[in-house]
């Protein structure tokens, strides 16, 4: 089978097909990598077309945290979860009880948590089987909404894309153009507020940047206009895919650096571009980190103070991709692959195995 020699190829360790006829449940968990430790990754249920769509679907998110996991300094290996069906109307509680009973079963390698399609309301339900599960409201300790908490590392990635690009990591009076006024949006832009930065804005819901001027003294403009803005750094915070061939040559700043997934619609051909037109590409999979360090924390019992103390390292994390950038001459996106990679790499080399075998870029992420 094609797709079963392409798991071999990426060397994803485990893939499970849960099916539980009393709950209809059809699930699939792809477990990537546990050599950081054991595999956490969100559980995203959605209404796929067809089982191999939702295959390759968990292969490529799973593989995409193992990277994030690891970029992020985290020790926890890659894995994701997808369930097939309606998030609208094919949910119930005994279709989440048969998922927890399989994730039990696992014993441990693989940790679930919320994602597209699922709420805190469906974790509680696995947590009724398994405790290798995060984001519920029940478990003692559980860490809560992430949004602020991944705008705080957008926060801080910017500061050091911003020292990458003008030699200081003050935002002060630096203007920051924004996509979306959400959660992490919105919790960002009082970070920048703060700190005397200036913000142009623009969603899709008026409601929403209303708030962010009155709250921020944002200056609102129009969906397809934050493009053409004149700024200093744009921080994609809504849609994916939205650095590409139409949008690249209309940027007018020094640098990227948001909270949204996949940003580059073509990772290798739109990272290059970006090179090429010396704007600096903050890697989203590091920026938008916060939120699964906080989430990580839980495997602990989690401690708020001790989360947001690994969230500043994100500051870090960006420095080491510029200086991987720099050294290697590639593109921060590649940077980004490699510094997930070499982390990778030397744990194998500790526990004496040879090499992980080379897993160049093309990595596409939750
Ligand atoms: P959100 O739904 O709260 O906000 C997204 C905003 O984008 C909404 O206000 C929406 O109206 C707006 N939007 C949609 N289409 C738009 C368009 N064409 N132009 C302008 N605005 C548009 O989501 P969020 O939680 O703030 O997440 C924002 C992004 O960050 C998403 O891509 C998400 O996957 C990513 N992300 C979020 C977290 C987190 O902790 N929330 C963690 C990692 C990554």
């Amino acid at each position: 089978m094609k797709l079963f020699k392409e798991m071999m190829n990426e060397d994803f360790e485990q893939v499970v097909f849960c099916h539980d006829k009393n709950s209809g449940l059809k699930a699939i968990i792809a477990i990537h990598d546990t050599t950081l430790g054991p595999a956490l990754g969100g559980c995203r249920m959605w209404p796929y077309d067809s089982e191999e769509e939702a295959l390759v679907d968990a292969l490529r998110l799973a593989k995409g945290m193992t990277y994030k996991n690891a970029a992020a300094g985290l020790n926890i290996g890659g894995a994701k979860t997808v369930i097939i069906g309606d998030p609208k109307k094919d949910k119930s509680e005994a279709m989440f009880r048969a998922l927890g009973r399989y994730i039990e079963g696992l014993n441990g390698r693989y940790i679930t948590a919320e994602d597209v399609g699922t709420t805190t309301q469906d974790m509680n339900e696995i947590f009724m089987e398994t405790n290798f599960v995060t984001g519920t409201t029940d478990a003692k300790g559980a860490s809560g909404n992430p949004s602020p908490v991944t705008a705080l590392g957008v926060y801080y990635a910017m500061k050091r894309t911003a020292k990458e690009a003008f030699g200081s990591d003050s935002l002060k009076d630096k203007v920051i153009s924004i996509q979306g006024a959400g959660n992490v949006a919105s919790g960002l832009a009082k970070h920048l507020h703060d700190e005397g930065a200036k913000i142009i804005v623009t969603d899709i819901n008026q409601d929403a940047i209303d708030r962010m001027v009155d709250n921020y003294g944002a200056t609102a403009v129009k969906p397809e206009d934050i493009y053409d803005q004149e700024a200093d750094i744009f921080a994609p915070c809504a849609l994916g895919g939205i650095l590409n061939d139409d949008t690249i040559p209309r940027l007018k700043v020094k640098a990227i650096c948001g909270s949204s997934n996949n940003q580059l619609l073509d990772i290798n051909k739109h990272a290059e571009m970006l090179k090429e037109r010396n704007i600096i590409y903050a890697p989203d999979f590091i920026a938008n980190a916060g939120g699964v360090i906080n989430v990580a924390d839980e495997l602990k019992g989690y401690n708020s103070e001790r989360a947001l103390e690994k969230v500043k390292t994100i500051y870090d994390q960006i420095g080491k991709v510029f200086e991987i950038s720099e050294l290697e001459n590639i593109t921060t996106a590649k940077a980004a692959d490699r510094l997930a990679e070499k982390r990778i790499d030397s744990m194998l080399n500790v526990r004496g195995n040879f090499l992980h075998s080379e897993k160049h870029a093309v990595v596409e992420l939750v």
